[in-house]
């Protein structure tokens, strides 16, 4: 068993090699949101399909000239002109209408006058003005979205006009969370003496599912060895992911390690030179993960965001399971510490210049951090930055 401090970076890693991509389903692509690609959407058309036009106006030809010029047809958006342009005719036009046979430029309808059938042009027609080509925007057979990324709004209307009608994305993680602790009660619940509300539960959960996951489990764990083994037992039995907060100090009532020892969880790491967090344990069961986040429910969120969510987006087969590093300048000089500090900030911006100002009192039972926070800012380990300052920070 390693005993020596890890680094946040080198837990990162361990995590990142433990997590094996989970099997791939096709799911409709209007569900598909926040999934994980599993394999490339490649486009089965040009898109757009069809030349069309850019404005809503007349189609003319290459003779187009101040001269008024008849108005033979329509085309509009989904009902194709009847007719071909002819010379001395126009056609009107509407955005996303597919262009007339022999159509050198739309005109805007307001560079145009109409009398009597014809339309009179105003200033030169610049052939191939407000025409939007066939595969323009995407080509037939191109990669529009890759293996790995996660898909936005944005790229679920890319994949739409892609041609796809489901997309094959990595399975969500099942993930059961165990809150232990004796003294935990339900959200609303009356308390009685020396109890608190489960706040990690709900927290936790709703961290995961913001990852991706398939919650399949939210319970509470008396402090009690064979209570633990079971309901770790009963968690590993289905769960892709346990994900468990409490427990792994070194108190006396502190039994997740060794019943996870004995249920043949290999631990891979314990204790991050990590403030707050630093009890956090993982370890791994052929390719399940478990991760052990430390109790208090700041230290919970951060070690969360720190490691459990890498390991679920990884499980997905996230490209970028790691959230991209910033900066931001220090608004008020942090407390120095000998580990290394996550602190929870709000972030303003003003002259181009990312501030950022811790959400409260820093503690890790001080849960007011959360709430406000829009990023964690690292504080190296044993350094002691003054306000205005630039540190690396991960948004939430
Ligand atoms: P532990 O890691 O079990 O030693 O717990 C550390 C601190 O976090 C203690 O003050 C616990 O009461 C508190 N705590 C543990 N679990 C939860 C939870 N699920 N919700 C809120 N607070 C908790
Ligand atoms: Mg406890």
């Amino acid at each position: 068993m390693s005993r020596a401090l890890i680094s946040i970076s080198d837990a990162r890693a361990a995590i990142l090699r433990a997590s094996v991509q989970l099997p791939s389903e096709p799911v409709p692509v209007e569900d598909a949101v926040d999934r994980v690609l599993a394999r490339d959407v490649i486009a089965a058309a040009d898109v757009p399909p069809f030349g069309n036009s850019a404005m809503d106006g007349f189609a003319v030809g290459a003779d187009a000239s101040s001269a008024p010029l008849r108005i033979v047809g329509e085309a509009r958006a989904g009902a194709p002109a009847a007719v071909a342009l002819g010379p001395g005719e126009a056609i009107r036009i509407s955005t996303g209408a597919p262009l007339p046979e022999g159509t050198a430029a739309v005109v805007p309808v307001e560079r145009t006058a109409e009398r009597d059938g014809a339309v009179e042009i105003a200033g030169d027609v610049v052939p191939g003005q407000h025409l939007r080509a066939a595969g323009e925007d995407l080509r037939a057979g191109a990669t529009v979205l890759p293996a790995g990324s996660r898909l936005t709004a944005g790229a679920l209307a890319v994949a739409v006009g892609a041609g796809a009608g489901s997309v094959e994305v990595a399975r969500r993680p099942r993930v059961a969370v165990l809150c232990t602790g004796d003294e935990l009660r339900a959200p609303g619940a009356p308390l009685g003496p020396g109890e608190i509300h489960n706040s990690n539960g709900p927290m936790l959960a709703a961290l995961a599912r913001a990852a991706g996951a398939e919650v399949v489990a939210v319970e509470r764990v008396a402090d009690e060895r064979a209570a633990t083994e079971r309901a770790f037992a009963a968690a590993l039995d289905g769960a892709d992911v346990v994900i468990a907060s409490g427990g792994v100090s070194v108190g006396p009532h502190d039994h997740v390690k060794p019943a996870l020892t004995a249920l043949g969880v290999e631990e891979r790491f314990w204790r991050v030179a990590l403030q707050p967090g630093k009890p956090t344990w993982f370890g791994t069961r052929g390719e399940q993960l478990v991760l052990g986040l430390p109790g208090n429910p700041v230290s919970s969120f951060v070690t969360f965001l720190l490691f459990a969510r890498p390991a679920l987006l990884a499980r997905q087969g996230a490209a970028r399971p790691l959230p991209p590093r910033g900066r931001a300048a220090l608004a008020e000089a942090p407390p120095r510490r000998e580990r290394e500090q996550a602190l929870r900030v709000r972030l303003d911006e003003a002259d181009g210049l990312l501030t950022a100002t811790p959400t409260g009192a820093q503690g890790s039972h001080i849960t007011g951090s959360l709430a406000a926070a829009d990023a964690l800012l690292f504080v190296p380990a044993g350094s002691a930055p003054q306000a205005g300052d630039r540190c690396e920070i991960e948004r939430i």
